[in-house]
């Protein structure tokens, strides 16, 4: 029977933190994986949602709450939370009741059920996305049933910059009803945002053109420090009056990556569209997963709502986030101390997780073969994983590769 099956290539980032894991080498740097580690190079577990576990802990004990199944489209209160962090508290859709959330596994998983609720009520077959992009957005899309993938321009690899006049050119030749994802904040892989202005004119062809906008916010609180700026684009969407979706990740600003947390919202026109969507909404999560799982979105539920953790919560994105800030500083001040060839402003004017160093794929080989420093092959690189005390190897490497 399986003699069929052909070798599928390996995701590139989980085997760069395979190879990494299995590197002997005692300078060896792993800036693949989009996860935050602390100063010393570890993953971090929030204080607050130690906390939140620990209630938790005292709920189970105490049976107020169980193991038993939670709805299909996950916990209310959950998605009402999550939903009003990312539309705001005065939100004009939350004040006329016209959106709503779905707990999902995630932030693929929001992608993941939007995306097959466009395909299969809306036989929606197109879909948009940056180039380039999070490497998981096409399979989502196609494996959903979208046939026809395309991408809008994005970066400008001669300024490393945005490619804003691309970008609004390929928008302007997208068919009608035409799904675009767009990234709410931190653009994964370049770190670069369209300013507001240009979000008023990417807002104005989309308008014009009847394209749908899907939002992707895997990083709300990670590219600023604060929540309401990074959802602003967003919330500028939903003012404008577009009906669309948005998945929403608590992997990074909760650190709850394995808990797989993240909510679908969705705006509509009209509060009475809403009964009929849930309902084929449940079908399409029965099929797939039934329901999903409640510990991440209990935690992320106790935080939100409970004012004092709600603030501790606010200062431990502040510490992710600033610490993010000074290793781009610390990066760039080297590069320029070392004069290694080209500009190096790029690093500290994108924002959020990773940097698009502009590396070209054979300087990427050179620092992954003989420098032992893992990172995509684009040549982006996660901010994370860079540390006061491999700042001065890493600005060493790159200059090396850079000279070479
Ligand atoms: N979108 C983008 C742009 C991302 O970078 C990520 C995480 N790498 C996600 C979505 C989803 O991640 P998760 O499924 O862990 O929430």
């Amino acid at each position: 029977e399986f003699a069929v099956v052909e070798a599928a290539p390996p995701i590139e980032v989980f085997q760069l933190s395979r190879d990494c894991q299995a590197d002997t080498h005692t300078q060896k740097i792993n800036l693949g994986v989009g996860a935050y580690r602390t100063p010393e190079g570890k993953p971090w577990i929030l204080p607050v949602v130690k906390k939140a576990e620990a209630q938790l802990a005292k709920d189970i004990d105490a049976e107020t709450i169980n193991h038993e199944y939670l709805p299909v489209l996950g916990l209310d209160s959950f998605a009402t939370a999550a939903t009003s962090m990312v539309l705001g508290k005065d939100s004009p859709a939350l004040k006329e009741e016209r959106a709503f959330g779905v707990q999902s596994l995630s932030g693929t998983g929001a992608l993941r059920n939007g995306a097959e609720f466009l395909f299969r009520q809306l036989k929606r077959t197109v879909f948009y996305f940056s180039d380039p992009t999070w490497g998981n957005h096409g399979l989502i899309f196609k494996n959903a049933g979208f046939t026809d993938a395309r991408k809008y321009r994005y970066w400008n690899k001669d300024t490393c910059g945005f490619n804003f006049e691309g970008m609004i050119e390929d928008l302007q030749n997208a068919p009608e009803g035409a799904v675009i994802i767009l990234h709410a904040c931190a653009h994964n892989p370049t770190g670069i945002d369209p300013s507001q202005e240009q979000w008023g004119k990417i807002a104005d062809v989309m308008q014009e053109k009847k394209l749908f906008p899907f939002f992707d916010c895997a990083y709300q609180g990670f590219a600023s420090g604060d929540l309401d700026q990074d959802a602003w684009a967003v919330r500028f969407f939903v003012e404008r009056g577009f009906e669309m979706f948005c998945s929403q990740s608590f992997s990074k600003n909760f650190g709850l990556y394995n808990e797989r947390a993240g909510n679908l919202t969705v705006v509509v026109k009209d509060k009475s569209l809403i009964e009929n969507m849930k309902s084929q909404i449940t079908l399409i999560v029965r099929a797939m997963y039934s329901n999903p799982p409640a510990h991440g979105g209990r935690i992320v539920d106790l935080v939100l709502k409970d004012e004092q953790l709600f603030k501790e919560w606010c200062e431990c994105i502040k510490v992710m986030s600033s610490r993010i800030i000074e290793m781009r500083q610390g990066l760039r001040e080297r590069l320029e101390k070392l004069s290694t060839p080209g500009q190096w402003n790029h690093i500290t004017e994108q924002i959020g997780m990773f940097s698009f160093t502009g590396l070209t794929p054979e300087m990427c080989q050179f620092l992954l073969k003989e420098k032992h420093v893992y990172l995509l092959k684009n040549g982006r690189i996660s901010m994370c994983g860079v540390t006061p005390s491999n700042l001065d190897y890493l600005a060493e490497s790159i200059n090396e590769a850079v000279n070479k």
